[in-house]
């Protein structure tokens, strides 16, 4: 079908990019990026030990949806919120401080740092930065960049391409995944600023989460943390990229200690934190 379209289309490609170009290739479509992540999901869905779906308390997943996620998705700049299938699932874990997002939408929080954090505006950071992952295609052009063009055009071509599927559900279960590079945090830090801007939640909260474990002395520990800052390298880095952005932006820099305006510091205590 489209797949000889996408052959020909990637050889018109290579005489017309440049190396920054190259460094941001992602053979897949968006459609691949929605299927490849249907793929992981349901590889999530099999394994409950794993991955425990929240259940105790279905008014939290509601608020949290209706309230923040949908809210952060009706933000104009999230472009292919009627492409991709954007979900969201809390995980029942209270030792893993995490979030993560899914080629094409879906998006998974731990109860960890939801017990963790303290505000909605930090958890709207959060998922915000999640799905700059997802609309960025973080995961698909990485998977471009480690198995190389020719390989990977050798699926897409050949007579097995549910192989990809393969590779993908392997990759999502080894750590490599969801390491997310440097370039790659900044730029969904970025996008997570840029989103909140256009909700009630204060922009610079995308930083809060990392200057609560800056405070708590988590930082460069180990334990669940180490986990979280594996997969989501330089937290203090990131606190002063903000920091610029907002400065950049005319902008109040505010910490997470703070109740300005932006912050929903009772809501988030009354309708998530709370009710786990
Ligand atoms: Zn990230």
């Amino acid at each position: 079908m489209k797949r000889s379209g996408k052959f020909f289309l990637f050889l018109s490609m290579l005489f017309f990019i440049s190396c920054e170009e190259i460094e941001n290739l992602n053979i897949f479509s968006n459609e691949d990026d929605v299927q490849l992540g249907q793929e992981v999901v349901a590889e999530i869905q099999s394994n409950p030990q794993e991955y425990p779906v929240y259940t105790k308390n279905p008014a939290v997943k509601d608020y949290i949806k209706t309230r923040i996620f949908d809210h952060l998705l009706a933000s104009p700049k999230i472009a292919k919120k009627n492409v991709y299938k954007y979900t969201i699932e809390i995980i029942d874990n209270d030792s893993v401080y995490n979030a993560f997002a899914l080629p094409g939408g879906p998006v998974y929080v731990y109860t960890g740092i939801l017990k963790y954090l303290d505000t909605e505006a930090a958890l709207a950071g959060v998922l915000g930065h999640e799905i700059g992952h997802a609309e960025e295609r973080h995961a698909t052009t990485r998977m471009t960049k480690h198995y190389g063009v020719s390989f990977l055009l050798g699926l897409l071509l050949g007579q097995n391409p549910s192989e990809i599927a393969v590779i993908a559900a392997n990759l999502f279960t080894g750590i490599g995944f969801l390491a997310n590079s440097r370039a790659d945090e900044n730029e969904s830090d970025e996008k997570s600023f840029e989103y909140l801007k256009d909700t009630r939640y204060y922009p610079g909260a995308v930083k809060f989460f990392f200057e609560q474990l800056r405070d708590d002395g988590l930082i460069g520990g180990g334990g669940s943390i180490a986990t979280f800052l594996s997969t989501h390298p330089d937290p203090l880095e990131r606190i002063a990229s903000t920091d610029q952005r907002l400065r950049n932006a005319s902008l109040p820099v505010y910490d997470y200690k703070s109740d300005a305006t932006g912050i929903y510091r009772t809501e988030y205590r009354n309708n998530i934190k709370n009710q786990l």
